[in-house]
């Protein structure tokens, strides 16, 4: 197993961080850390790298115990820290190569020309750090954290703060890295689990509150829709919730109502019919997705 933790509870002073964490992830696995600010993604994953210690609890890595065997288990991760600490004054090669002496890593210059072309750092591999975007610095972080080759890959929150284009590139970059490693990474946007996780974690005030196949995920979402739509004039509420899929219709306001519906279908077709059957027109309609506040909501109640 690639990462492995038992019952990981952590304190910082009076707070628990994390609250009797565990989970798996397996070999090849992209596996999403998703929660909100403040939830303990950080610090579970600083607990995995060893930079901190858990309270309680068990850490492994490739089945490495992290606190007995801490510079063991280093070298079999590539860890990318949130706030991507790099030498801004540095050159991007001469960083690399600083990180290779780190990991004592062999054949130094080949294996940084294979990062750079890989991460694609070609054209800027010659400038300082601090000359770089953020996408760019990004990739150096990457690099950085693949040099000696790990099996395990911790990104903690990767693309945070990257504008669109280089959202696209570094997810397509953490996805195909990922065809051959296992990569933890957090996030606290659901899309980003949905284009590039094989399993979500969902992690709210230090609590694992679900764990499942991406898949699963998207299932769980699509069957929760809601829709609001305003009528003209007043319909008959019966014969709203009478139609197949809706779930529950709760009026909010004169000719406003919030509907639930419970199924995949979508029953917007159907609702403009009814509108006609009821003699009105609809005024508007929105079909709102689940966002992730109303899950954390569903799966922490
Ligand atoms: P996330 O990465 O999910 O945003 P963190 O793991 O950074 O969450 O933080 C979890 C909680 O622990 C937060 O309430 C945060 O304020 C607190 N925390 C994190 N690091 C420390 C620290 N070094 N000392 C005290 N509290 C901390
Ligand atoms: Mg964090």
């Amino acid at each position: 197993m690639s990462i492995v933790v038992k019952n990981v509870t952590k304190l910082y002073g009076e707070q628990k961080a994390l609250d009797d964490v565990s989970f798996k992830a397996n070999p090849g696995e992209i596996v999403g850390f998703l929660g909100p600010n403040g939830a303990g993604k950080s610090t579970m994953m600083k607990i995995i790298t060893g930079f901190i210690p858990s309270n309680e609890g068990e850490t492994y890595v490739c089945d490495l115990d992290v606190s007995k065997v801490p510079l063991k288990t280093k070298k079999r991760i590539g860890y990318l820290a949130e706030q991507n600490p790099l030498y801004y004054d540095m050159y991007v090669r001469e960083y690399l190569s600083f990180i290779a002496g780190v990991f004592k890593i062999n054949k130094t210059a080949a294996r940084i020309d294979e990062l750079i072309e890989m991460v694609g750092l070609t054209v800027e591999q010659n400038k300082k750090i601090g000359q770089l975007s953020k996408g760019y610095k990004q990739r150096v972080g990457l690099a950085q954290a693949l040099l000696h080759d790990p099996e395990v890959l911790i990104l903690d929150e990767p693309t945070t703060g990257l504008d669109p284009n280089q959202l696209e590139e570094i997810r397509g970059l953490i996805k195909k890295i990922g065809s051959s490693k296992t990569v933890m990474l957090s996030t606290h946007i659901m899309q980003e689990v949905e284009a590039i996780c094989d399993r979500v974690i969902i992690i709210n005030k230090g609590k694992i509150v679900a764990n499942e196949k991406a898949t699963n995920l998207s299932t769980l979402l699509s069957s929760k829709n809601v829709i609001q739509i305003e009528f003209e004039k007043a319909i008959d509420e019966k014969a709203l919730r009478s139609i197949a899929g809706v779930q529950s219709a709760e009026k909010q306001g004169n000719n406003n109502y919030l509907i639930q519906v419970n199924s995949e279908t979508d029953i917007r077709n159907q609702l403009f019919q009814f509108a006609i059957t009821q003699e009105t027109t609809v005024l508007t309609l929105k079909k709102e997705e689940l966002k992730l506040e109303d899950i954390f909501k569903q799966l922490t109640t």
